[in-house]
């Protein structure tokens, strides 16, 4: 080979080489795309039978979607995932968990095959500043999860990731992380949280699951303090709820069905407008309250 040309060829090959890396590095970046900024859902979840019922909640969940650009993924913090740490779920391939007994097999026979995302898993691992996201191969889709996001996307697919909730951890650290997953809304993220604001099973009164608007006076009051609280964006409030009075601690006896919402709310920014919708009580004891944020 002459000189001219080994020069030339080895030139070629580094050019080659920079442009490959270019593309790695373009593939890497289009992977999750800057977007125009995603709403924000909190989904009063209810029982497991909205999986295969018709009724006017579901018909609420497939409304909102309607309103909402197509999301890369989504990421939701379910009630059901309470562990002692914060986690996300890391498989190409989540398993579905039917988290819940002695209800009917058709509910068993649902299936809702989303993936998952790894590269979402890792995004939220590494946006996350305030707390170290383990990687989770253990989880997978629980019905906290799937069972509303079923009416979104009935054709599961929007790829899943779970990020679950530390139970060893006050209102304040949850809704301060929620500000950290703030830039995944930027990156097509739609972010979920999904629970039940007043939810006290141990007073539902199975025999009025089906009258309409139905709560207890307790559950009524609690509504109204939540709503206006959540309305005029006092948030403090709702962070501290242990000292908003007799019907609101009755409302909120465990919190793992009530922090799914102070995610939803750490992601408001003051300029966007929230919107509530399936404001509804349900068996007495429990509420369907759901809202869009942005
Ligand atoms: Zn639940």
């Amino acid at each position: 080979m002459k000189r001219y040309d080994f020069i030339k060829n080895s030139l070629l090959l580094s050019l080659g080489a920079c442009v490959m890396r270019i593309n790695d590095l373009k593939k890497i970046t289009d992977e999750m795309p800057v977007t125009p900024k995603m709403p924000v859902l909190f989904l009063g979840h209810g029982s497991p039978m909205n999986a295969i019922e018709e009724n006017e909640f579901v018909a609420g969940f497939r409304n909102i979607a309607q309103t909402l650009p197509k999301p890369t993924a989504i990421l939701c913090i379910s009630a059901h995932w309470y562990i002692n740490k914060t986690a996300v779920t890391a498989m190409e391939m989540p398993k579905q968990i039917y988290d819940f007994g002695g209800f009917p097999k058709a509910l068993y026979d649902v299936k809702y095959p989303a993936l998952g995302s790894l590269l979402l898993a890792n995004e939220t691992k590494n946006t996350v500043k305030k707390v170290e996201v383990q990687l989770d191969e253990t989880w997978g889709l629980d019905h906290g999860a799937w069972t509303v996001i079923k009416h979104l996307y009935p054709n599961a697919d929007v790829p899943v990731v779970q990020m679950s909730i530390d139970y060893t951890k006050d209102a304040q650290f949850h809704f301060d992380l929620a500000k950290d997953l703030q830039a995944l809304r930027s990156k097509g993220i739609l972010i979920i949280g999904s629970g039940n604001i007043i939810h006290n099973l141990g007073l539902v009164d199975f025999y009025n699951l089906d009258k309409d608007n139905y709560g207890y006076d307790w559950a009524i009051e609690s509504r109204a303090i939540m709503n206006q609280l959540i309305e005029k964006g006092d948030f403090k409030s709702l962070i501290q709820y242990n000292t908003l009075g007799k019907s609101v601690q009755l409302a909120i006896p465990t919190a793992e069905h009530y922090l799914p919402m102070i995610y939803s709310l750490g992601l408001k920014e003051e300029n966007e407008t929230l919107n509530l919708f399936n404001d509804k009580l349900l068996g007495g004891s429990l509420s369907m309250t759901s809202f869009k944020i942005g």
